[in-house]
């Protein structure tokens, strides 16, 4: 019987510097911005999670909008999935996206944690897998050739069988200098995936794609506008190189319909954005049905359980956009991704940093 009931949530908001600032072709995140929650129950476990906002200015109103729902979850049982379609009511006339749709995944989140810490197994256990190691990808920057390189160089030596690096810099040949670069340092047996983050029309893309393809990377990544699912289509009709996206749908709903216009070779989902534990738990449907391998975008600790269940299971994205505020209990070593022995999906603030930290 679920008889642990949701007291209470605390959102705290944090501004995290960053070992690397995240470049992209189309702006910087110097600083990580997030807003840690923790929900409460009448029982000694604790559910947390936390979410990205991207840039500072959208803190205070998702801490705001978490504190609004907590007022509709006091008193109701710790059940994601009652709690989803509670939510998935009220936002039918407003739209189950942005801000609205942030919070609610970031209380999902925080729910599979406390229920799986309640049954004291990790997160991937509660859902049925097993915590074995899964391959992982160093993700990098748009960080110019020489970076570039040295951070290649320095995942290589850690062990990473695949390397993701940002490009769209004012040329092509830029591009593919930087790739050059990259592959001359960790050599052939290393896969070199890019990012272009949105950044090029379509038939630039396709013309960059068609330069790029004797470089062997292993995918290209959001070549074009996220939203515009037949520009990546079209991208994709006319390049060998697999096409990537997937990291800004917002809900399982967006994914399908990218994938009814063949959008894409290979998938990647955001926790946060697709809906929590319970948005991806659909998003592996969708891709299990369409044989489409699923990778992760950030949230490296929830994704790792997800993804362990995952039947399409891909890469698992080593981006670390929370390290200071957390004790580090995923361990990346040989290129793959390491349980910690711990229940829940494995977030423990550390409390002084989270207060140097505090917005
Ligand atoms: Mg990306």
């Amino acid at each position: 019987m679920n008889d642990i009931l949701i007291t209470g949530l605390r959102a705290r908001a944090v501004n995290v510097p960053l070992e690397y600032p995240v470049k992209t072709a189309v702006g910087v995140v110097a600083t990580s911005p997030l807003v840690l929650i923790d929900i409460e129950t009448n029982s000694d476990v604790v559910g947390r999670a936390y979410v990205f906002t991207y840039t500072p200015l959208a803190l205070k109103p998702t801490q705001l909008m978490l504190e609004e729902l907590a007022t509709i979850i006091k008193g109701e049982a710790l059940a994601p999935y009652k709690i989803d379609q509670l939510f998935q009511s009220k936002f039918r006339l407003i739209g189950n996206t942005g801000l609205v749709k942030i919070a609610a995944a970031g209380i999902d989140m925080a729910l599979w944690d406390a229920k799986a810490k309640a049954a004291n197994v990790p997160l991937v256990e509660l859902l049925g897998g097993v915590a074995k190691p899964l391959p992982a990808y160093d993700s990098h920057s748009m960080d110019g050739v020489v970076l570039a390189t040295q951070r290649a160089k320095r995942a290589a030596a850690e062990g990473y069988a695949a390397i993701k690096t940002k490009i769209g810099y004012q040329t092509v040949e830029e591009d593919v200098k930087v790739i050059r670069s990259i592959r001359n340092a960790v050599g052939d047996d290393i896969q070199i995936m890019v990012d272009y983050n949105q950044s090029q029309t379509v038939p630039e893309a396709i013309r960059r794609g068609r330069i790029l393809e004797p470089e062997g990377v292993a995918w290209i990544e959001e070549p074009t506008v996220q939203y515009d699912y037949k520009g990546h289509a079209r991208i994709r009709d006319e390049l060998n190189t697999p096409i990537q996206m997937g990291e800004n749908w917002f809900g399982p709903e967006e994914m399908s319909l990218a994938l009814s216009v063949g959008a894409c070779d290979l998938a990647m989902v955001d926790l946060m954005k697709i809906g929590g534990v319970t948005g991806w738990l659909r998003a592996s449907a969708l891709a299990d049905q369409a044989r489409l391998p699923l990778s992760s975008h950030i949230f490296q600790e929830f994704s790792a359980h997800v993804l362990a269940v995952t039947p399409t299971c891909h890469w698992l994205e080593r981006m670390d956009m929370a390290g200071p505020v957390l004790e580090p209990t995923l361990k990346f070593k040989d290129g793959k991704v390491h349980f910690g022995d711990v229940a829940g999906a494995g977030i423990i603030w550390r409390e002084e940093a989270v207060e140097r930290f505090r917005v």
